[in-house]
Protein backbone atom coordinates (compact mmCIF):
# COMPACT_ATOMS: atom_id res chain seq x y z
CA UNK A 1 0.00 0.00 0.00
CA UNK A 2 1.18 3.46 -0.82
CA UNK A 3 0.83 6.12 2.20
CA UNK A 4 1.49 9.31 3.17
CA UNK A 5 4.13 8.67 5.84
CA UNK A 6 5.93 11.73 7.41
CA UNK A 7 9.51 9.82 8.46
CA UNK A 8 9.53 8.91 4.45
CA UNK A 9 10.64 12.43 4.05
CA UNK A 10 13.84 12.29 6.34
CA UNK A 11 15.37 11.04 3.74
CA UNK A 12 14.84 13.42 1.43
CA UNK A 13 17.46 15.40 3.71
CA UNK A 14 19.84 12.59 3.72
CA UNK A 15 19.37 11.45 7.03
CA UNK A 16 21.07 8.54 8.00
CA UNK A 17 17.98 5.71 7.55
CA UNK A 18 16.84 2.12 7.11
CA UNK A 19 14.88 2.71 4.48
CA UNK A 20 15.45 1.74 0.98
CA UNK A 21 17.96 2.91 -1.59
CA UNK A 22 14.70 1.84 -4.28
CA UNK A 23 12.68 4.49 -2.25
CA UNK A 24 15.26 7.20 -2.39
CA UNK A 25 15.78 6.80 -6.38
CA UNK A 26 11.86 6.81 -6.61
CA UNK A 27 12.13 9.81 -4.21
CA UNK A 28 14.58 10.95 -6.23
CA UNK A 29 12.56 11.55 -9.56
CA UNK A 30 10.08 13.38 -7.80
CA UNK A 31 9.89 16.91 -8.98
CA UNK A 32 10.40 19.67 -6.18
CA UNK A 33 13.01 20.62 -3.35
CA UNK A 34 12.00 18.99 -0.30
CA UNK A 35 13.32 19.23 3.24
CA UNK A 36 12.26 17.26 6.33
CA UNK A 37 11.17 20.35 9.21
CA UNK A 38 8.23 19.74 12.02
CA UNK A 39 6.53 22.44 10.57
CA UNK A 40 5.96 21.23 6.77
CA UNK A 41 2.35 20.12 6.32
CA UNK A 42 2.95 16.42 5.43
CA UNK A 43 -0.56 15.65 4.85
CA UNK A 44 0.14 17.63 1.34
CA UNK A 45 2.98 15.06 0.07
CA UNK A 46 2.21 12.30 -2.06
CA UNK A 47 1.81 8.94 -0.85
CA UNK A 48 5.32 7.34 -0.70
CA UNK A 49 5.68 4.07 1.25
CA UNK A 50 4.26 0.44 -0.06
CA UNK A 51 4.16 -0.98 3.42
CA UNK A 52 3.21 -4.79 4.27
CA UNK A 53 2.83 -5.21 7.91
CA UNK A 54 1.34 -9.00 7.83
CA UNK A 55 2.95 -12.62 6.07
CA UNK A 56 4.50 -15.99 6.31
CA UNK A 57 7.32 -17.95 5.60
CA UNK A 58 8.38 -21.49 6.01
CA UNK A 59 9.04 -20.57 9.36
CA UNK A 60 4.85 -21.12 10.05
CA UNK A 61 2.43 -21.92 7.31
CA UNK A 62 4.00 -19.88 4.52
CA UNK A 63 5.05 -21.83 1.56
CA UNK A 64 8.33 -19.55 0.52
CA UNK A 65 11.57 -19.50 3.36
CA UNK A 66 11.72 -15.56 4.70
CA UNK A 67 14.94 -15.24 2.72
CA UNK A 68 12.08 -15.31 -0.66
CA UNK A 69 9.11 -13.65 0.80
CA UNK A 70 11.62 -10.90 1.35
CA UNK A 71 12.98 -10.92 -2.32
CA UNK A 72 9.49 -11.06 -3.22
CA UNK A 73 8.08 -7.93 -1.18
CA UNK A 74 11.87 -6.50 -2.70
CA UNK A 75 10.49 -7.10 -6.03
CA UNK A 76 7.05 -5.82 -5.61
CA UNK A 77 8.53 -2.62 -4.38
CA UNK A 78 7.92 -3.09 -0.62
CA UNK A 79 9.85 -0.41 1.44
CA UNK A 80 8.41 -1.66 4.71
CA UNK A 81 8.41 -5.44 5.70
CA UNK A 82 7.04 -7.58 8.77
CA UNK A 83 7.40 -10.91 8.81
CA UNK A 84 4.64 -12.05 11.29
CA UNK A 85 4.95 -16.24 11.57
CA UNK A 86 2.57 -17.62 13.32
CA UNK A 87 3.97 -18.59 17.27
CA UNK A 88 7.33 -18.54 15.92
CA UNK A 89 10.27 -15.92 15.64
CA UNK A 90 12.66 -18.21 13.96
CA UNK A 91 12.50 -16.59 10.23
CA UNK A 92 13.09 -13.08 11.38
CA UNK A 93 17.00 -13.24 11.33
CA UNK A 94 17.13 -14.40 7.62
CA UNK A 95 14.47 -12.00 6.40
CA UNK A 96 16.06 -9.07 8.40
CA UNK A 97 19.39 -9.47 6.74
CA UNK A 98 18.09 -10.23 3.19
CA UNK A 99 16.07 -6.75 4.00
CA UNK A 100 19.40 -4.95 4.97
CA UNK A 101 20.79 -6.11 1.70
CA UNK A 102 17.58 -4.66 -0.07
CA UNK A 103 17.88 -1.33 1.82
CA UNK A 104 14.21 -2.22 2.87
CA UNK A 105 12.99 -0.99 6.18
CA UNK A 106 12.57 -4.36 8.10
CA UNK A 107 10.10 -4.64 11.34
CA UNK A 108 10.11 -7.80 13.59
CA UNK A 109 7.06 -9.40 13.41
CA UNK A 110 4.81 -12.23 14.89
CA UNK A 111 0.97 -13.52 14.72
CA UNK A 112 -0.03 -15.22 18.01
CA UNK A 113 -2.59 -17.75 18.30
CA UNK A 114 -5.14 -16.54 21.36
CA UNK A 115 -8.11 -18.13 22.38
CA UNK A 116 -10.97 -15.27 23.74
CA UNK A 117 -14.58 -16.29 23.58
CA UNK A 118 -14.31 -19.75 22.70
CA UNK A 119 -12.65 -18.62 19.21
CA UNK A 120 -9.37 -18.51 17.59
CA UNK A 121 -8.22 -14.99 17.44
CA UNK A 122 -4.95 -13.24 15.69
CA UNK A 123 -2.38 -10.64 17.63
CA UNK A 124 -0.01 -9.49 15.68
CA UNK A 125 3.00 -7.96 17.61
CA UNK A 126 5.57 -5.63 16.16
CA UNK A 127 9.14 -4.17 16.69
CA UNK A 128 9.70 -5.86 19.93
CA UNK A 129 13.00 -7.22 20.77
CA UNK A 130 13.33 -10.47 18.96
CA UNK A 131 15.72 -12.00 21.89
CA UNK A 132 13.32 -11.26 24.58
CA UNK A 133 13.12 -14.58 26.86
CA UNK A 134 9.51 -14.50 28.52
CA UNK A 135 8.07 -13.86 24.80
CA UNK A 136 10.22 -17.16 23.32
CA UNK A 137 8.74 -19.19 26.23
CA UNK A 138 5.09 -18.39 25.71
CA UNK A 139 5.62 -18.84 21.88
CA UNK A 140 7.81 -22.27 22.92
CA UNK A 141 4.73 -23.58 24.77
CA UNK A 142 1.97 -22.42 21.56
CA UNK A 143 4.16 -24.53 19.27
CA UNK A 144 4.11 -27.48 22.32
CA UNK A 145 0.31 -27.12 22.59
CA UNK A 146 0.15 -27.41 18.21
CA UNK A 147 2.08 -30.38 18.34
CA UNK A 148 -0.38 -32.14 20.45
CA UNK A 149 -3.54 -30.48 18.74
CA UNK A 150 -2.09 -31.99 15.18
CA UNK A 151 -1.89 -35.35 16.76
CA UNK A 152 -5.31 -35.33 17.42
CA UNK A 153 -6.21 -33.95 14.77
CA UNK A 154 -4.70 -36.91 12.62
CA UNK A 155 -6.82 -38.98 15.17
CA UNK A 156 -10.20 -37.26 14.48
CA UNK A 157 -9.26 -37.91 10.39
CA UNK A 158 -8.55 -41.17 11.21
CA UNK A 159 -12.03 -41.85 12.85
CA UNK A 160 -13.39 -40.45 9.29
CA UNK A 161 -11.52 -42.90 7.47
CA UNK A 162 -8.86 -40.64 6.41
CA UNK A 163 -5.54 -42.10 7.72
CA UNK A 164 -2.03 -40.59 8.02
CA UNK A 165 -2.67 -37.17 8.32
CA UNK A 166 -0.31 -36.55 11.16
CA UNK A 167 2.63 -37.67 8.91
CA UNK A 168 0.86 -36.12 5.89
CA UNK A 169 0.68 -32.66 7.41
CA UNK A 170 4.44 -32.91 8.68
CA UNK A 171 6.43 -33.30 5.78
CA UNK A 172 4.71 -29.92 4.76
CA UNK A 173 5.83 -28.28 7.87
CA UNK A 174 9.22 -26.89 6.96
CA UNK A 175 9.15 -26.31 10.83
CA UNK A 176 7.79 -29.17 12.87
CA UNK A 177 6.97 -27.28 15.69
CA UNK A 178 4.76 -24.82 13.49
CA UNK A 179 2.35 -27.26 13.03
CA UNK A 180 -0.75 -26.31 11.51
CA UNK A 181 -4.05 -26.51 10.08
CA UNK A 182 -2.67 -25.34 6.63
CA UNK A 183 -0.32 -28.39 6.71
CA UNK A 184 -2.91 -30.68 6.93
CA UNK A 185 -5.39 -28.86 4.13
CA UNK A 186 -2.36 -28.77 2.18
CA UNK A 187 -1.81 -32.98 2.31
CA UNK A 188 -5.80 -32.89 2.23
CA UNK A 189 -5.28 -31.64 -1.44
CA UNK A 190 -2.30 -34.08 -2.26
CA UNK A 191 -4.10 -36.83 -1.14
CA UNK A 192 -7.28 -35.88 -3.27
CA UNK A 193 -9.77 -35.39 -0.45
CA UNK A 194 -10.38 -31.75 -1.74
CA UNK A 195 -9.45 -29.78 -4.59
CA UNK A 196 -7.94 -27.17 -3.02
CA UNK A 197 -7.03 -25.56 0.81
CA UNK A 198 -10.09 -23.52 1.39
CA UNK A 199 -12.41 -26.53 0.17
CA UNK A 200 -10.63 -28.68 3.00
CA UNK A 201 -11.36 -26.05 5.92
CA UNK A 202 -14.68 -25.64 4.94
CA UNK A 203 -15.09 -29.05 4.97
CA UNK A 204 -13.01 -30.97 7.69
CA UNK A 205 -10.99 -28.32 9.81
CA UNK A 206 -13.16 -25.42 11.23
CA UNK A 207 -15.24 -25.81 13.94
CA UNK A 208 -17.90 -28.08 13.52
CA UNK A 209 -16.23 -30.47 10.64
CA UNK A 210 -14.63 -33.28 11.80
CA UNK A 211 -11.11 -33.23 11.59
CA UNK A 212 -11.49 -30.07 13.91
CA UNK A 213 -10.19 -30.04 17.54
CA UNK A 214 -10.87 -27.30 19.97
CA UNK A 215 -7.38 -25.88 21.59
CA UNK A 216 -7.05 -23.53 23.89
CA UNK A 217 -3.92 -21.08 23.10
CA UNK A 218 -2.57 -18.56 24.67
CA UNK A 219 -5.01 -15.67 26.57
CA UNK A 220 -5.15 -12.44 25.48
CA UNK A 221 -3.80 -11.15 28.59
CA UNK A 222 -0.71 -13.43 27.98
CA UNK A 223 -0.30 -12.22 24.40
CA UNK A 224 -0.46 -8.89 25.34
CA UNK A 225 1.94 -9.27 28.13
CA UNK A 226 4.78 -10.95 26.23
CA UNK A 227 4.46 -8.43 23.40
CA UNK A 228 4.74 -4.97 25.68
CA UNK A 229 7.65 -7.01 27.71
CA UNK A 230 9.75 -7.31 24.66
CA UNK A 231 8.94 -3.56 24.12
CA UNK A 232 6.49 -4.09 21.27
CA UNK A 233 3.33 -2.92 19.89
CA UNK A 234 0.06 -5.29 19.25
CA UNK A 235 -2.75 -5.38 16.49
CA UNK A 236 -5.60 -7.37 16.51
CA UNK A 237 -5.06 -9.17 13.44
CA UNK A 238 -7.69 -9.24 10.27
CA UNK A 239 -10.09 -8.04 12.77
CA UNK A 240 -13.04 -8.79 9.77
CA UNK A 241 -12.58 -12.50 10.10
CA UNK A 242 -13.58 -13.39 13.65
CA UNK A 243 -17.17 -14.67 14.20
CA UNK A 244 -17.98 -12.10 16.40
CA UNK A 245 -21.56 -10.57 16.74
CA UNK A 246 -20.76 -6.79 16.52
CA UNK A 247 -20.85 -6.35 20.56
CA UNK A 248 -18.83 -9.43 21.13
CA UNK A 249 -16.40 -7.23 19.03
CA UNK A 250 -16.70 -3.96 21.07
CA UNK A 251 -16.13 -6.49 24.26
CA UNK A 252 -12.92 -8.17 22.46
CA UNK A 253 -11.89 -4.17 21.62
CA UNK A 254 -12.91 -3.01 25.08
CA UNK A 255 -10.75 -5.58 26.63
CA UNK A 256 -8.23 -5.31 23.60
CA UNK A 257 -7.69 -1.60 24.60
CA UNK A 258 -7.92 -2.09 28.70
CA UNK A 259 -5.11 -4.46 28.61
CA UNK A 260 -3.00 -2.03 27.06
CA UNK A 261 -3.55 -2.91 23.04
CA UNK A 262 -2.46 -0.34 20.72
CA UNK A 263 -3.76 -1.25 16.84
CA UNK A 264 -6.13 -3.07 14.88
CA UNK A 265 -5.21 -4.58 11.27
CA UNK A 266 -7.96 -1.78 9.13
CA UNK A 267 -6.50 -2.85 5.75
CA UNK A 268 -6.20 -7.13 5.45
CA UNK A 269 -6.07 -8.66 2.70
CA UNK A 270 -8.76 -10.48 3.99
CA UNK A 271 -10.85 -7.39 4.47
CA UNK A 272 -13.71 -6.21 2.12
CA UNK A 273 -13.89 -2.52 1.14
CA UNK A 274 -17.05 -2.54 3.43
CA UNK A 275 -14.56 -3.90 6.34
CA UNK A 276 -11.82 -2.02 5.73
CA UNK A 277 -14.35 1.40 6.12
CA UNK A 278 -15.74 -0.52 9.51
CA UNK A 279 -12.57 -1.08 11.01
CA UNK A 280 -11.35 2.83 10.12
CA UNK A 281 -14.06 3.85 11.86
CA UNK A 282 -13.76 1.78 14.90
CA UNK A 283 -10.03 2.28 14.92
CA UNK A 284 -10.88 6.01 15.31
CA UNK A 285 -13.41 5.58 17.27
CA UNK A 286 -11.44 3.59 19.85
CA UNK A 287 -7.95 5.51 19.11
CA UNK A 288 -5.91 2.77 17.52
CA UNK A 289 -3.05 3.08 15.60
CA UNK A 290 -3.78 1.62 11.89
CA UNK A 291 -2.06 -1.26 10.36
CA UNK A 292 -2.35 -3.18 6.84
CA UNK A 293 -0.91 -6.19 5.97
CA UNK A 294 -1.54 -8.61 2.88
CA UNK A 295 -1.26 -11.79 5.27
CA UNK A 296 0.30 -13.53 2.30
CA UNK A 297 1.50 -16.95 2.55
CA UNK A 298 2.34 -17.92 -0.87
CA UNK A 299 1.61 -17.56 -4.52
CA UNK A 300 -1.46 -19.53 -5.53
CA UNK A 301 -2.38 -19.71 -1.75
CA UNK A 302 -3.40 -15.95 -0.54
CA UNK A 303 -5.99 -13.05 -0.87
CA UNK A 304 -3.35 -11.16 -1.90
CA UNK A 305 0.28 -10.90 -3.23
CA UNK A 306 2.84 -8.84 -1.12
CA UNK A 307 2.71 -5.27 -1.36
CA UNK A 308 -0.60 -5.20 -3.48
CA UNK A 309 -2.98 -3.28 -0.27
CA UNK A 310 -4.96 -0.74 -1.08
CA UNK A 311 -4.68 2.52 0.79
CA UNK A 312 -5.52 3.22 4.68
CA UNK A 313 -8.57 5.37 4.23
CA UNK A 314 -7.70 8.94 5.19
CA UNK A 315 -7.53 10.44 8.81
CA UNK A 316 -5.74 7.41 10.93
CA UNK A 317 -2.75 7.21 12.59
CA UNK A 318 -0.52 4.79 10.83
CA UNK A 319 1.67 2.25 12.65
CA UNK A 320 4.54 3.09 11.36
CA UNK A 321 5.17 6.10 12.91
CA UNK A 322 4.97 4.48 16.20
CA UNK A 323 8.14 1.98 14.85
P1 LIG B 1 -3.88 -22.93 12.88
O1 LIG B 1 -3.03 -21.80 13.40
O2 LIG B 1 -3.14 -24.21 12.81
O3 LIG B 1 -5.19 -23.04 13.57
O4 LIG B 1 -4.19 -22.56 11.36
C1 LIG B 1 -4.73 -21.32 11.06
C2 LIG B 1 -4.27 -20.93 9.67
O5 LIG B 1 -5.06 -21.60 8.73
C3 LIG B 1 -4.50 -19.47 9.39
O6 LIG B 1 -3.39 -18.72 9.78
C4 LIG B 1 -4.66 -19.43 7.91
O7 LIG B 1 -3.40 -19.43 7.30
C5 LIG B 1 -5.29 -20.76 7.61
N1 LIG B 1 -6.76 -20.68 7.46
C6 LIG B 1 -7.67 -20.49 8.43
N2 LIG B 1 -8.92 -20.52 7.91
C7 LIG B 1 -8.77 -20.73 6.59
C8 LIG B 1 -9.66 -20.87 5.50
N3 LIG B 1 -10.99 -20.81 5.68
N4 LIG B 1 -9.15 -21.08 4.27
C9 LIG B 1 -7.82 -21.15 4.09
N5 LIG B 1 -6.92 -21.03 5.08
C10 LIG B 1 -7.39 -20.82 6.30
MN1 LIG C 1 -1.64 -18.82 8.46
MN1 LIG D 1 -4.33 -14.82 11.06
MN1 LIG E 1 -1.52 -14.28 9.13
Amino acid sequence: MFIFAPFASLRLCGESSQLSSRTNARERRRPGPLCYHRQLDFSRLPALLNVDLHCHSTASDGLLPAAEVVRRAGANAVDMLALTDHDDLSGLASARSVADELAMRFINGVEISIEWGGLQVHLLGFAFAADDVPLNAGLAAIRSGRVTRARRMGAELEKIGIGGCFDGAMRHAENPNLISRSHFARHLVDIGVCRDVRSVFESYIVPGRPGYVDHQWATLEQALAWIHGAGGIAAVAHPGRYKLSRPELRRFLDEFKGLGGEAIEVVSGSHSADKVALFGRLASEYGFLASCGSDFHGPGESYIDLGKLAPLPAGLEPIWEAF
